[in-house]
């Protein structure tokens, strides 16, 4: 039979290694531990999709390729999905990472005037130009550290104007920059200051001024709320989450990140895609998102600089079915692009396997920003996003960190960073 023409073939990889996709689902419970493994494997892409994958010998006799990647030796996972970022802002906040060392809670410098708020200021006082280059620089980054897909949030501009220009400099971005940006609206990130002392004006504002504008321009996807003691409570979170719904933004939380809010009720009642952080998660609503399948997206960075000791219990949301997913949480206050690094704490904290760890980072992701039917797993059909690691298997993921495992990264079937 004569070979099929391919654009990339990546052959010797010493292992290949991928969730199972085909479920139609997240993965919960056993089925984040079960990666289908090929051991010599290698993958053919043509029009950035993949088009075959298997053993190096059967893979080759069936295609032959403008570009070949010999992986010897090197291990071969889909692109990592980040799929809770704060990545659009200006600015940063050293200062008040010391001011946390020496033992300042969040919410008390949150009140101070610092925190979110700080980079708010920050953000209104930047140009969109200035936001795009910032979020060109951090996407650099993610993808040599192999982040080919992120979920990016708004939230430091907290006016109409100021929420668009973000959301209008992600657009930007997504459409010059190869690591794929899926945006998120979270106007209803703090209270900014001047609505310190009638919030639910600014409730009103986000409800009948913002949404109905981000959603007539088309800047978002999602609808996110920063749902806290100190922040949004479950009333105003609700009200603004079915407005979002009624616009067609998807529903996502920040829940229960500091306190027990609620945040997880309120995610499945409303059937939420995603909650987020759950450190405080009650076991009821746990139990509530296992039923209504909402992903929990776990950032164990952000509990690592919190420096708490608090993180959430995954062990007990994989034993009840809860779906997760790993994000960085990337911003400000925990500036960490690298989900490696992000898997390495999983796998320290949240007591998370690395073939656990790498399905939330990868398909559970996918699912988590509405792409899994493109993205997350290695097998035909999808997009060829594809890392090339160097490490003998996938079980080194988490094991070795504090440097970047990444060899090469395919993204949409090109080779996009190659650090040979
Ligand atoms: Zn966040």
């Amino acid at each position: 039979m004569p070979r099929k023409l391919a654009d990339l073939v990546i052959k010797n990889a010493s292992e290949l290694a991928t969730p199972y996709g085909g479920s139609q689902k997240p993965l919960i419970g056993k089925q984040m531990q079960i990666l289908r493994i090929i051991k010599n494997a290698a993958l053919a892409a043509k029009d950035g999709k993949i088009i075959g994958i298997g053993e190096t010998a059967s893979v080759m006799s069936a295609f032959k390729a403008d570009e070949t990647i010999d992986a010897k030796g090197k291990t071969v996972i889909p692109g990592f999905v980040d799929p809770h970022t704060h990545l659009v802002f200006a600015g940063s906040r050293e200062k008040e990472f010391e001011t946390r060392l020496k033992g300042a809670t969040y919410m008390e410098i949150h009140r101070e005037g610092g925190g979110i708020l700080k980079t708010v200021q920050d953000t209104r006082q930047a140009s969109e130009d200035q936001l795009i280059h910032n979020c060109r620089r951090t996407l650099d980054i993610m993808l040599e550290h192999g982040t080919t897909t992120v979920e990016a949030k708004s939230g430091y501009g907290l006016t109409t104007k100021d929420e668009a220009k973000c959301l209008r400099a992600l657009q930007q971005v997504n459409i010059s920059h190869p690591v794929e940006v899926v945006p998120t609206f979270l106007g209803a990130h703090a209270i900014p200051i001047e609505y310190e002392t009638k919030p639910e004006d600014y409730v009103d504002l986000v409800v009948e001024e913002m949404i109905p504008y981000i959603t007539s321009a088309k800047l978002a996807e999602f609808c996110d709320v920063f749902c806290e003691k100190g922040a949004f409570n479950v009333e105003q979170a609700r009200r603004i989450l079915h407005a979002g719904n009624k616009h067609g933004l998807k529903p996502k939380l920040h829940a229960d990140e500091l306190t027990p809010s609620g945040g997880a009720e309120l995610a499945a009642e409303i059937g939420a895609v995603s909650a987020e952080h759950l450190l405080c998660a009650s076991e009821t609503g746990l139990k509530m998102m296992a039923k209504r399948c909402v992903i929990a997206v776990l950032l164990p960075t952000a509990s690592f600089t919190l420096m708490t000791q608090k993180y959430a219990n995954a062990r007990r949301m994989i034993e009840l079915g809860v779906p997760i997913a790993l994000g960085t949480d990337f911003n400000p206050s925990c500036w960490v692009e690298n989900q490696q690094l992000v898997i390495a704490v999983a796998c320290r904290q949240l007591k998370l396997t690395p073939a656990e760890a790498l399905t939330a980072c990868t398909l559970n992701a996918a699912y988590a920003v509405n792409r899994a039917a493109e993205i997350g797993s290695l097998e035909k059909g999808k997009k060829a996003d594809v890392l090339i690691l160097d490490a003998p298997n996938h079980s080194f993921l988490g094991y070795r960190f504090g440097t970047n495992l990444v060899n090469k990264v395919v993204k949409d079937g090109k080779l996009v960073v190659d650090l040979n």
